[in-house]
């Protein structure tokens, strides 16, 4: 039978638009559709708003720092508008760069939404399309706790559309999200109120790094409120009022509901197609991220795995270098590193202390040290955190974690070695860089 596509893929964002771009460039005819916005959630409501607004923030900090080197400055104020209007005008940019590199590629493009009908046959808009091959890539979307009120809060989209800064946040949630978000806001003049469930911030993360994490966030000034889960949501007068369960309540302007986020399935029809979800929602994969329909694949946030944009973009590329390119691979979840964009940020790759002791005996190397910038800038609370985990036996670096300033950039040549499977003696053996903070990973005894 004839298709009308070798490949349609269900999804702009950051894995469709790699996955449709590679296959067409190996000669596939390739069809996408996007509902909503080319570029996905990382473009447009996501990872580059996201850093834009940290980028903002972090003025704040360097205009306080700058009299200990002899500036006299004055800071008159923050204009949201004004930051929103230049972050805007570069996330449609960006987003529509994203929609030439498909047509550049020869992809045919629906600014559409699309469901299925059967295993290679779909609704695109109205339109019956039908394709050999299909990759399934739509994202996830954040969701409210389930509690009475919850309407009356925001999700992580409704940051970007922000009018005025709230005087007082109330941020829920101790993730990625709620923690950049706490202290992009808290930095820009809000007072961030931080609502999470655990005992210390990121749960999963390394425990040094969260302990730091949370001095850190309480030298900030944000007020933690830790051990709570939300209970109800009340407009009372001009604020909101978040009861806590077991007692106690914490009032502000506005609230953001930073509580995770669930995969876009709703309306696909997947079981037209014979596609099976997890329990938890998301589209069961296997290895290659074939769905349990053998034309079908699933990638990105839509599955359980890392929901992380580089992570999205190379399973899509190594999909359509195996389905198209003769050149079957997969992309490795092994050592992949992260960055949390707080103040100060977070970078990590690989294990846990906690994980890797779990598997061996294990050295730790940390160092923890005052920036030398701080030494002139008197500015409290941003210490920096360095901690690096050996395996006795055979010396490799099997985790390294960061928290203070540059972390993420630095932790990206970090994951280069310890993805390679260097040993603590080929950090040692390297020559560090001075003076940086960045040094210290090679010179940890
Ligand atoms: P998406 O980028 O979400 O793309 C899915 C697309 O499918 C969407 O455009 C959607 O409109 C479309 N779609 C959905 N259903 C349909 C349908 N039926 N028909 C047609 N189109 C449909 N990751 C990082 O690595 N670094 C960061 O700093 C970072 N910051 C983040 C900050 C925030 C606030 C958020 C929310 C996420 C952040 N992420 C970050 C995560 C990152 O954005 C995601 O992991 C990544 O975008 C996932 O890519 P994807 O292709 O799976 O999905
Ligand atoms: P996370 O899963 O990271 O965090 C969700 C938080 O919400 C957790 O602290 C969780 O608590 C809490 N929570 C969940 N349900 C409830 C509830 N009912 N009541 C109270 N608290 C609740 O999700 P995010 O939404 O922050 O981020 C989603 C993903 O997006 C991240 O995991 C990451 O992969 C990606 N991302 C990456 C970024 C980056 O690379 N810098 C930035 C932003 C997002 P508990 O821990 O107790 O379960």
């Amino acid at each position: 039978m004839a298709y009308d596509f070798d490949l349609f893929v269900i999804g702009g964002g950051s894995g469709g638009v790699r996955c449709a771009r590679i296959a067409a460039g190996h000669g596939a005819r390739v069809g996408v559709a996007e509902e909503r916005f080319w570029g996905g959630t990382c473009v447009n409501v996501g990872c580059v708003p996201k850093k834009l607004m940290v980028n903002a923030a972090e003025y704040a900090g360097w205009a306080e720092e700058a009299a200990g080197f002899g500036w006299d400055m004055e800071v008159r104020g923050f204009d949201l508008a004004k930051l929103a209007a230049a972050r805007d005008a570069e996330v449609a940019r960006l987003s529509g760069i994203y929609g030439r590199l498909l047509a550049n590629a020869g992809v045919t493009s629906f600014d559409a939404r699309a469901s299925f009908i059967d295993a290679h046959t779909l609704d695109v808009g109205g339109r019956r399309v039908t394709a050999e091959k299909i990759v399934i890539a739509v994202g996830g979307r954040a969701v409210r706790p389930e509690l009475p009120g919850a309407e009356l809060g925001m999700l992580s989209d409704d940051v970007f559309t922000l009018k005025t800064l709230p005087k007082r946040l109330i941020v829920v949630g101790g993730g990625y999200i709620a923690l950049e978000f706490a202290c992009v806001f808290q930095a820009l003049g809000s007072q961030v109120e931080l609502v999470y469930r655990a005992d210390m911030p990121l749960r999963g993360f390394d425990q040094d790094i969260r302990v730091a994490l949370k001095a850190a966030l309480d030298a900030q000034g944000i007020h933690q409120h830790v051990g709570h889960h939300p209970a109800r949501l009340d407009r009372q007068g001009d604020h909101l009022r978040l009861s806590l369960l077991g007692g106690g309540a914490v009032e502000g302007d506005a609230v953001l509901f930073a509580t995770g986020r669930e995969p876009n399935t709703q309306g696909l029809h997947l079981d037209a197609a014979g596609v099976a979800c997890t329990a938890g929602g998301a589209i069961e994969v296997d290895e290659d991220h074939r769905t349990t329909a053998p034309n079908i694949w699933a990638i990105g946030d839509v599955t359980d795995k890392l929901n992380l944009t580089p992570m999205a973009t190379a399973v899509g590329h190594a999909l359509a270098d195996t389905l198209f390119g003769k050149t079957p691979r997969r992309a490795s979840y092994l050592n992949v590193p992260t960055a949390v964009f707080t103040s100060p940020p977070i970078g990590t790759v690989g294990l846990t202390e906690a994980d890797a002791a779990a598997c061996g005996p294990v050295d730790i190397y940390l160092a923890s040290f005052t920036p030398m910038r701080h030494t002139l800038s008197q500015r409290q609370g941003r210490k920096t955190l360095m901690k690096l985990i050996v395996c006795q036996e055979t010396r490799k670096v099997l985790g390294a974690h960061m928290l203070g300033e540059d972390a993420a950039e630095i932790m990206q040549g970090i994951g280069i070695a310890v993805a390679a499977g260097l040993t603590k003696e080929d950090f040692d053996r390297t020559i560090g860089i001075h003076p940086t903070a960045a040094e210290e990973f090679v010179t940890m005894r």
